[in-house]
């Protein structure tokens, strides 16, 4: 391009430099011819007059003075006086002089005649243009004997311009040379101008376009400048900026998207225009076992694996319906292996902007799992359906059975109805019954409270003389009487045992048992249980231990309460334990006063340790090793624990022992309607 520009350049400048020296030359000769013209007829003319004031008055020495002089002319090439029948006269040429004008060469007799016929003189340029032939009329004068009285002659002269030409001539190659020389200069700060302003630099911003064509999208021209290059390099740079932001995004957006496709369960794919693939995610490998490199290199490879049965499906979708956008379909293949698998297969039609298909992209999934898990789905819901008519059925018959069961069963509701009315009347009875029941209950517990009331004032008396007497305090006692009367004063005390512990459970059962609540040393309470029971230990060898390692400081409870449950459970270690001790401890946790009494006497069965705590219950022992009681001591002190807000729980093990535990409140309070509860 440049270097035909340059040619250009070239033959303009050539075309102008000849058209310029032609043109130069032309008018340069023409105006050489135009002076020479002018100075060869202006003494031309004054050689006419001269001729003709002289030679009419026969003065030829001084025409031919003014001939010679006009003849030292160097362009004056010839210059000769033709008279009016020819014959030059005079001549810078001596030689001619005499002869006929005619035989000079370029002298034209008709111009000649002409001029003399009608006195103008005539200049005319030779045909080579080099030399002036000038005809001027000259009055010769009289002839002598003649009639005419004028004689016209010629003045002519051959005047050359070869010279001026050849001046002119240098002139305009001169001058040619020059604007040649100007012209190329011109041509040539152009093209430096071209090259620096324009070429190199369009040749920058061409490269650049070269690159970002190339995927270089990072390129810029770099280039300063105002003018229209300037700008458009500006908008270059601009444009490649977004284009390598838009490219890293695009770049970055497709390695997420084959990232995705490589890593996908299914099967994800892409058809170019010619129907093969352009690509194939890796996990088309363990859907049918051939690579993804195989389907891509071999066309037909799809075509060979589909199931016989479903080709003409495929075919037929392949044929036309994925043209038409998105399409769904389900067909078997054989894999590698020989194994059939369900493909679940979605594509979409590539469309570009002019409305043409250009290939499709889509996935392909194992659904061979699913349709199975389908199929046998089917069967069973078959199957159901079967059970479910003959379920049916069978429900029919039963039904009319139970329309019969239930006609029975109406008469026998209405028999019961009947029952029914009967039972609430028994049920009226009955509840008259139980408050009745109640009622003699409650007079029963009255009666045995008001009793054993009456019971206690003479058995107190029996038990106080008997006491009196045993002491001797009445006369001495024969040893009969005395054994009658410790026997007195034992049963006494039983008795008198049996009908307080009566007596409480009498109150406790029609609620008039109130306890006592105050402040008092628990480990005060332990040690005087334990004094009433010493002397019957000792007697029987047994030892008494107390432990009060983590006994609490105070606790608020029913002191005396508290302490009748101490000694009824030491009574009954101390009683059924024949060597060995019997220890209690006291401790406390928290809002709880733990008691725990233990022996290590005979021990209770396993499936009486429940009973015990029913009224008048006593466990079975051998005659002879039969111990006093009443059966009342355990439901007693089980009944105030509750009262207390505790309760009496038994372990025991046969021929080992046995550990009552007592738990009470730390601190037992009464609430606002004045019943008692533990704090906390
Ligand atoms: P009793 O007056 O007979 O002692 P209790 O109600 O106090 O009446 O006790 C009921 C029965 O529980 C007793 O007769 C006895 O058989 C059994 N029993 C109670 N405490 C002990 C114990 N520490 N060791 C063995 N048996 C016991």
């Amino acid at each position: 391009m440049r270097f035909i520009m340059s040619l250009i350049v070239l033959v303009f400048v050539v075309l102008a430099v000849a058209y310029t020296a032609v043109e130069r030359l032309s008018s340069t000769q023409e105006a050489a011819v135009e002076r020479a013209r002018g100075a060869f007829e202006t003494p031309m003319i004054q050689l006419q007059a001269a001729l003709s004031d002289h030679l009419p008055d026969g003065e030829a020495d001084v025409a031919q003075r003014h001939m010679s002089m006009m003849a030292i002319d160097e362009h004056v090439v010839v210059l000769m006086l033709v008279d009016d029948i020819g014959i030059i006269g005079l001549s810078n040429q001596s030689l001619l002089e005499g002869s006929p004008a005619s035989q000079v060469e370029g002298y034209s007799e008709a111009v000649a005649a002409d001029a003399a016929a009608t006195l103008e003189s005539r200049v005319e340029l030779s045909d080579d243009g080099e030399i002036l032939r000038g005809y001027f009329p000259v009055n010769l004068g009289a002839r002598e004997g003649a009639l005419r009285p004028d004689r016209i002659g010629i003045l002519y002269s051959d005047y050359s311009v070869s010279a001026d030409l050849a001046r002119a001539r240098n002139d305009a190659v001169a001058a040619a040379t020059h604007l040649a020389a100007f012209l190329l200069l011109l041509a040539l700060a152009q093209y430096l101008a071209l090259h620096f302003l324009v070429t190199r630099r369009v040749g920058r911003l061409t490269s650049a376009i070269r690159s970002v064509a190339g995927g270089r999208f990072g390129v810029t021209v770099g280039m300063t400048g105002s003018d229209e290059i300037g700008q458009l390099a500006r908008s270059i740079d601009f444009m490649t900026c977004q284009l390598a932001e838009e490219h890293a995004a695009l770049e970055s957006s497709e390695h997420l998207h084959r990232l995705l496709a490589d890593n996908a369960a299914d099967w994800v794919f892409w058809i170019g225009p010619d129907g093969t693939f352009a690509y194939c995610s890796p996990s088309c490998e363990d859907i049918t076992g051939y690579a993804a490199a195989e389907f891509m290199t071999d066309p037909g490879l799809m075509e060979r694996i589909i199931h016989p049965e479903d080709a003409d499906l495929y075919h037929h979708h392949r044929g036309t319906e994925w043209r038409a956008g998105s399409s769904d379909l389900r067909f078997r293949i054989i894999r590698r292996d020989g194994s059939v698998r369900w493909i679940g297969h979605a594509c979409q039609a590539i469309v570009d902007e002019d409305g043409e298909v250009r290939g499709s992209r889509g996935s392909n999934r194992d659904i061979t799992a699913i349709t199975e898990v389908a199929e046998a789905l089917r069967e069973a819901n078959r199957d159901l359906e079967a059970r479910v008519e003959e379920r049916t059925r069978q429900l029919a018959d039963s039904n009319e059975e139970l329309v019969s069961v239930n006609e029975e069963l109406s008469s026998t509701i209405e028999q019961l109805a009947v029952l029914n009315e009967e039972l609430a009347a028994t049920n009226e009875d009955l509840e008259v019954a139980t408050q009745a029941a109640e009622a003699a209950s409650r007079a029963k517990s009255d009666f045995i409270a008001s009793m054993s009331h009456e019971l206690r004032t003479p058995l107190n008396s029996i038990i106080g003389f008997s006491d009196i007497l045993l002491r001797g305090m009445a006369g001495p006692l024969t040893d009969e009487e005395f054994t009658q009367l410790t026997m007195i004063n034992t049963s006494g005390h039983h008795l008198l045992q049996l009908i307080n512990e009566i007596l409480d459970l009498s109150k406790i059962e029609v609620g008039r048992m109130e306890l006592r609540v105050e402040d008092f040393d628990p480990i005060v309470v332990v040690r005087e249980a334990v004094d009433t029971v010493s002397a019957e230990a000792t007697q029987k060898g047994l030892a008494l231990v107390i432990d009060s390692t983590s006994c609490p400081a105070s606790m608020r409870s029913d002191r005396l309460r508290l302490e009748q449950v101490l000694i009824n459970l030491l009574g009954n270690a101390v009683k059924f334990t024949d060597s060995g001790g019997v220890s209690v401890s006291v401790s406390c946790k928290g809002p709880l006063v733990t008691f725990v009494v233990a022996d290590t006497g005979r021990g209770i069965p396993g499936d009486e340790l429940e009973k015990i705590f029913g009224e008048f219950y006593q466990v079975e022992i051998p005659a002879e090793v039969k111990t006093a009681g009443t059966g009342l001591g355990l439901p007693l002190s089980q009944r105030l624990a509750y009262m207390m807000g505790g309760h009496i729980t038994v372990k025991s093990e046969l021929g080992v022992g046995s550990t009552f535990i007592v738990r009470l409140p730390l601190t037992l309070v009464a609430d606002p309607e004045g019943d008692l509860r533990a704090e906390g």
